[in-house]
């Protein structure tokens, strides 16, 4: 049977209007995920208790409700015609406790209006909880009902109920995040963005984005403006760097922390367990919306990459950097900070994993590279494309990375004080074994070797990885390529020398995703398989 309208109800003393329309089938998903009641003195325990009860489907759903809800998005696909969504609210209350719709028979001007909606005969206003009737469209021709002794609803008393109080929204705001925290991985990302968009709308997102800086060329400076090549990196501290864009503070409250001052030439381990902590206690906190990390740009995929797999959250965590010193005519720095600070305060960034933004372009850390020494737009991702644009102070996404990362990711940094040795050795024309042989003896855990085409291996180098593994080594075969996937058994048989295919991921970043393979276990099976799911 067709559907033209759904309505949803809940008893809310103070925040629901008495009638709201949802925007469109998935914010209306979300409000049926939101449908709550305040106890009464009726039932058992505490008066005034919010209990969600998404959908009134709590006691009759045999299965996760964050599954539920994903169905209603997966239907609301199939549909061709989407029932419009509403909810209703007969309970409001004046400060004294009395009701103020009289309810009952009454209801029936509620669904009049819902019925006109349904048909395009009625406007509504747009309220940042959903469409809310215009006053004068809900009829109250002779409804006679006394609210309180000597108050009469009239259309006062309407427009009372049709409002919406932002003070109460926004602990139901708080009360909806805990509510959704139950469902941790299950619950579809279309809620959480519909929140993100609540709390926007409400004006509530005081948006707190705190700036980690590392050093790098953004934070570098030359004798003269003229000065691109000769400068040093990593002189400006954060505070001046912060100073430096203004414009900023109009996106955030801002606030800024040095982890390092390094060229990031010189980034280690020690600076990136440092660096992952830091981002994982700032993200937990809840007043913190996003983290931008300047950085140099020559180990800035690295440390992205890293980032991408042990920071656990869905809050966004932008890197940036510039190829131009602070001091240069042009420095690229200062667009690529704001676009950092816009990218991280946007609702849109969460879940995406780490991103990194430079020229103006959103990449994802696992496709990132650095592919030019010296121009503005040195950062691509070659191989399976860029994720989008930041234009007009907006970030725009066209596509989103589905290999595993951060909150989804199964590395852990908690209490981890070193990493294991992983190092890389290049594949060349008539490659020899000898730095193969010099790294095993020096206690290399793993190597990542950037063979030439598919991963293939000169002959001499082949017999040095082959003793290597013998040696316990751990051995993953990347390519020098730069593009396209190192497949298993493709130029070399995996299985019989029990080496790892690295997929699409290039000699630096396989050896930051090695080395946190190596953290949990030494089986190449369970190693190769992280390498086809991060
Ligand atoms: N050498 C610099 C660095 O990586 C380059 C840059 O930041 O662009 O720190």
């Amino acid at each position: 049977m067709p559907l033209t309208a759904i309505v949803f109800g809940g008893r809310r003393a103070k925040s629901a209007p008495l009638v709201y329309q949802a925007r469109n089938w998935q914010h209306g998903v979300f409000v049926g995920s939101i449908m709550a009641s305040e106890t009464t003195a009726a039932q058992a325990g505490d008066v005034g208790v919010i209990r969600r009860d998404p959908m009134a489907m709590l006691p009759f759903c045999g299965y996760n409700m964050g599954d539920y809800w994903q169905h209603w998005l997966d239907m609301g696909k199939k549909i061709k015609n989407q029932p419009k969504i509403f909810n209703v609210n007969w309970f409001r209350l004046d400060d004294n406790g009395n009701f103020l719709w009289p309810g009952f028979g009454e209801n029936f001007r509620i669904l009049d209006w819902i019925t006109r909606r349904c048909v395009g005969e009625v406007n509504a206003l747009d309220s940042p909880v959903g469409y809310i009737p215009n006053p004068e469209d809900i009829d109250i021709f002779g409804i006679d009902y006394e609210v309180s002794p000597g108050r009469k609803f009239d259309s006062d008393v309407l427009r009372e109920i049709l409002t919406i109080e932002p003070a109460f929204w926004k602990s139901d705001v708080d009360s909806i995040k805990d509510f959704y925290s139950k469902f941790e991985e299950r619950l579809p990302k279309e809620m959480t963005e519909e929140l993100a968009r609540l709390e926007e709308k409400l004006g509530l997102q005081q948006k707190n984005i705190v700036i980690l800086a590392t050093g790098g060329t953004i934070a570098g400076t030359a004798d003269s403006s003229d000065e691109t090549v000769r400068y040093t990196p990593a002189t400006v501290g954060i505070d001046a760097l912060i100073e430096s864009v203004p414009e900023i503070k109009n996106i955030a409250n801002i606030s800024g922390e040095q982890i390092a001052q390094v060229d990031s030439k010189d980034m280690d381990n020690d600076i990136w367990l440092k660096l992952a902590e830091r981002v994982n206690s700032l993200t937990a906190n809840p007043d913190v919306t996003g983290i931008v990390i300047t950085h140099g740009t020559d180990a800035m995929e690295e440390t992205a990459y890293f980032l991408n797999l042990v920071v656990n959250s869905e809050k966004p965590v932008v890197l940036t950097g510039a190829m131009r010193p602070s001091t240069a005519i042009s420095s690229d720095g200062k667009i690529n900070l704001f676009n950092a600070v816009i990218l991280a305060g946007s609702s849109q960034a969460r879940g995406k994993g780490v991103l990194v933004t430079m020229n103006d372009t959103i990449h994802s850390a696992r496709a990132v590279v650095k592919t030019n020494t010296f121009l503005t737009d040195a950062f691509r991702s070659p191989d399976l494309g860029a994720l989008g644009y930041i234009l007009g102070n907006k970030a725009i996404f066209h596509k989103e990375e589905i290999r595993r990362h951060t909150f989804n990711s199964q590395f852990d940094i908690t209490n981890l004080k070193q990493l294991p040795k992983v190092d890389i050795v290049y594949g060349y024309a008539n490659a020899s074994r000898s730095v193969i042989d010099a790294l095993v003896q020096s206690g290399a855990d793993g190597i990542i070797y950037a063979g030439v085409g598919n991963g293939s291996i000169f002959s001499d180098a082949e017999e040095g990885l082959i003793d290597a593994r013998k040696a316990g080594v751990v051995v993953v075969r990347s390519s020098r390529v730069g593009n396209g996937i190192v497949n298993r058994n493709g130029a070399v048989d995996d299985d019989r020398l029990d080496f790892i295919a690295s997929d699409t991921l290039n000699p630096q970043k396989s050896r930051v995703l090695l080395m946190l393979a190596l953290t949990k276990t030494n089986c190449t099976k369970e190693i190769q398989k992280m390498f086809m799911e991060y």
